[in-house]
């Protein structure tokens, strides 16, 4: 019997690949089998060397996600590798900090701009190609656990994930009796660049760990796991969830 899990042959489109969380997912649905089309402003090469021992096909497309305006291009270059998307992964995203007294209009568009705007415009486009032969796909926004709560000083990336777990509700609602499965990971601490700030703050640092009940922060390797169930037929009847993978976070 082939595994639940098993994504040979499929093409997974992963953007924000080149580190943390989305190389994190990039490897992992390497190992279980998908050909991977990197998407990112960065080089993509050391993740195509941790891919390389899976054997699938590695593509790696420059696009810079301030913009929609490389949407169009991203699908027809991940068109290329087996002539259909089967999943697409929205994990590219930043962060601005600063009190919500003072926060700009420059840190509130840049933000939204990555973090919603194009994973919704990226989703359309991605979506209309997994239409075309009526197979539809599996869709996976990157949201976070200000998704649920309010955290400080990051006013328009909470905006962002809370908007994105509800967009992910949303194309679920709309896209779900036509094949596409749309869901969401929230990850908790993970130790990326998107966190080195609150790392490098010994207070902040000790009060995220008090709080974790597995006593740890998240490691890119950690992630995967829930990103081939809801990229495999696993995972077939389940839409519009946003999944926390937090060490125990929101059980707090
Ligand atoms: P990260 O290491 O900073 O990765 C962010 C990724 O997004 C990088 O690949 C980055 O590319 C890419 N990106 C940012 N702006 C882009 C743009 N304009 N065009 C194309 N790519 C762009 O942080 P991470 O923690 O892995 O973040 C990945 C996702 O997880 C983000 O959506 C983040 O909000 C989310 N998340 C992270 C945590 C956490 O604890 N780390 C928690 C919850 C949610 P460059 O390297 O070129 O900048």
């Amino acid at each position: 019997m082939t595994s639940l899990f098993d994504l040979r042959g499929k093409t997974a489109v992963i953007t924000g690949a080149n580190t943390g969380i989305g190389q994190g997912i990039a490897v992992a649905l390497a190992e279980a089998g998908a050909n991977i089309v990197a998407v990112g402003r960065s080089s993509m090469n050391d993740t195509a060397e941790l891919i390389a021992p899976h054997k699938v096909t590695f593509q790696a497309v420059a696009a810079d996600l301030g913009s929609t305006e490389p949407v169009a291009h991203i699908v027809s270059e991940a068109l290329k590798v087996t002539g259909r998307i089967d999943v697409l992964v929205n994990n590219a995203g930043i962060i601005r900090r600063a009190d919500a007294l003072d926060f700009t209009e420059a840190d509130w568009d840049a933000v939204i701009d990555v973090n919603l705007k194009a994973a919704f415009f990226l989703s359309q486009a991605t979506a209309q190609s997994m239409l075309t032969d009526g197979r539809g796909g599996k869709i996976i926004n990157i949201a976070s656990l200000l998704s649920f709560q309010g955290g400080i000083r990051v006013a328009s990336y909470t905006a962002s994930k809370s908007g994105l777990a509800g967009l992910t509700k949303l194309l679920a609602c709309e896209w779900a009796a036509k094949g596409i499965n749309v869901n969401a990971i929230a990850p908790g601490y993970f130790s990326t660049n998107n966190t080195q700030a609150l790392r490098e703050d010994a207070d902040r640092n000790s009060a995220i760990l008090g709080r974790i009940p597995a006593g740890r922060w998240g490691e890119p390797s950690d992630i995967g796991g829930a990103a081939v169930f809801l990229a495999s037929r696993a995972s077939d009847y389940v839409h519009g969830i946003t999944l926390p993978v937090d060490g125990g976070w929101l059980a707090r």
